[in-house]
């Protein structure tokens, strides 16, 4: 007998499901979008496609790269097969320019362009507004071991040289992005997704956000933006 798929958990924008192969989950792209921890929320007709599209072509980009990650191959339009990873509750920020959070948290100005990408930890905790937190705060409570975070720091940075360039030849700016890792096997493989609810990206000649910024600032045209990405980028949608 065939065991029944199921739900093991929903996050705002994904859902993740069983398959009859305990190591894979089926990872569901919905169209539900959110922002501000959850406090704004929007269903958004066509983004769980685009995002999933997206994410299997970065995915495989980084693959080719030397990038492990947790995607097995894509399922159908909405839906991908990915590795089941125990992931770790922190999230890896890295910056090119200074926006958001940043120029919030620490009163400085807007557009400022980093030499040396700049690395953030924050912890995965929407009732604490994801704060920030520092390499001691992962030891000290056990989220992660030395090892682990030297090789989150060095894998982000690693994707941003790879993503900063895809984006620049096609035109893009790849302003920040989060990425989120987890354990497989004795090792720590990219996990979550990769798409433009999870990154800034900007026009390169007008400047334009192009990104979830879009509904964070009801600008509009959010999946639109998303489309002409990934068409920017070479993907098949
Ligand atoms: P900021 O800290 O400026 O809000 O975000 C920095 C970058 O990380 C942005 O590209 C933003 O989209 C992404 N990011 C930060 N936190 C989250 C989160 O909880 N979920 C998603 N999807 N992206 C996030």
């Amino acid at each position: 007998m065939t065991k029944k798929s199921e739900l093991i958990s929903e996050g705002k924008a994904k859902s993740l499901y069983t398959t009859s192969n305990t190591n894979e989950l089926r990872m569901v792209y919905r169209d539900d979008t959110s922002a501000f921890d959850g406090k704004k929320k929007e269903a958004l007709l066509g983004k769980g496609e685009v995002n999933n599209r997206f994410n299997a072509f970065i995915m495989n980009y980084l693959e080719e790269r030397g990038v492990e990650t947790h995607f097995i191959r894509d399922l159908s339009e909405t839906e991908s097969i990915v590795k089941k990873l125990d992931m770790l509750p922190v999230e890896c920020v890295v910056r090119n320019i200074a926006t958001g959070s940043l120029c919030r948290r620490l009163g400085v100005e807007q557009g400022i362009k980093f030499d040396e990408p700049l690395f953030e930890f924050f912890l995965k905790n929407d009732d604490l507004g994801d704060p920030l937190i520092n390499d001691n705060h992962i030891t000290a409570f056990g989220w992660g071991t030395e090892d682990e975070i030297n090789f989150m720091k060095q894998k982000t940075k690693e994707i941003n040289v790879h993503l900063s360039e895809l984006f620049d030849k096609n035109n893009l700016i790849l302003v920040d992005y989060k990425v989120e890792y987890g354990r497989y096997e004795e090792k720590l493989l990219l996990g979550d997704e990769f798409t433009p609810d999870g990154c800034r990206i900007w026009d390169k000649t007008t400047g334009e956000s192009l990104d979830k910024d879009r509904f964070r600032k009801d600008l509009g045209d959010v999946v639109e933006s998303y489309q002409i990405v990934a068409h920017k980028l070479g993907i098949d949608i």
